[in-house]
């Protein structure tokens, strides 16, 4: 019997250094591909220009090597695949599945507003320019068409949480896949990313949980393979917002010795997803980490 091919990735935004939060990430996709003998990817997600950090990829890519954890075949950068974006967006225009928006931020909240959406932090669109850009008003965006509300939900067994599903139409609405800045929506990168690069098996933050719908949506209207999907938890600081540098999570100093990794980062983001490990060094860490985390999908809800 040959092994079920499994391709993971860990794919950071390179908007500051490794800290638990993306550490925790990665250790979890990383040991997902190693338990299932895969390969394990790393793609920088470099496409929010305003978000970017110079030196923020370098400064990744070290500290994950400097953990010991080392990543199949060259790294990838987003930056520098624009036209498998470019050739995913003729796809949907020549199935006339995007069309150009010219919303405002601002419309599309007071519209929500007068509607009584209750927005989760993204604002639903309302489809104001789904049959044609309003007269004298300028393209700001390419939006992906979905079905209406109430026409069905998206669901997905998540290997961690278990079954979620979302109504598209109703929650999200037509979605932006381009800005008119020239900014490529990250939906639209990672699906396209994914599928190229024969990602079999997704894991990543619970923070992405939301996105995912949409993610199948566009794999669906792409005639691209849907990968599996694994969402572990996130760390959170104390006011239970997700770690990033805006919320004060501290970086690893890349420079620290091997010791101080293993007690200050690696034993602490294995303890957070939950796995019973000691060990004395860089390598022993991984040697028991590896058939813990298999140990753990035996006892995960959705039966990994
Ligand atoms: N680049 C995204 C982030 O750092 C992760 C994308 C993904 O794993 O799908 O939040």
């Amino acid at each position: 019997i040959s092994p079920t091919p499994y391709t993971g990735r860990f794919a950071p935004s390179p908007s500051g250094p490794l800290h638990m939060g993306s550490l925790v990430a990665a250790m979890a996709s990383y040991l997902d591909a190693k338990v299932h003998h895969g390969a394990w990817l790393l793609r920088i997600e470099d496409l929010d220009y305003d978000r970017n950090v110079e030196g923020a990829d370098a400064s990744i890519l070290a500290s994950l090597q400097r953990c010991g954890m080392q990543w199949d075949g060259e790294a990838t950068w987003q930056s520098r695949r624009l036209p498998l974006y470019e050739a995913a967006l003729q796809q949907l225009q020549q199935a006339g599945l995007v069309y150009p928006c010219g919303c405002s931020r601002k419309e599309i909240a007071d519209s929500n507003l007068r509607a009584g959406v209750a927005g989760h932090g993204v604002a639903v669109y309302p489809g104001t320019c789904r049959h044609g850009l309003a007269a004298g008003k300028e393209a700001r965006a390419w939006r992906l068409r979905v079905p209406d509300a109430s026409a069905g939900v998206l669901g997905f067994d998540d290997r961690w949480q278990g079954w979620q599903q979302q109504d598209l139409g109703r929650d999200v609405g037509d979605f932006v896949v381009l800005r008119g800045d020239g900014f490529w929506a990250y939906q639209l990168a990672v699906v396209v990313d994914d599928a190229e690069q024969g990602v079999t098996d997704v894991v990543r933050g619970a923070d992405l949980l939301d996105s995912t719908p949409r993610q199948l949506y566009l794999q669906d209207v792409l005639g691209l393979p849907p990968p599996r999907f694994m969402h572990v938890p996130m760390v959170v600081n104390e006011s239970g917002e997700k770690l990033s540098k805006q919320t004060g999570a501290a970086a690893f100093d890349t420079g620290a010795a091997p010791s101080t990794l293993l007690q200050q980062a690696l034993l602490p983001a294995a303890r957070f997803l939950g796995l019973d490990v000691s060990a004395s060094n860089i390598e022993a860490f991984w040697r028991a980490a590896v058939p813990a985390w298999a140990q753990l999908l035996s006892r995960l809800p959705a039966r990994a």
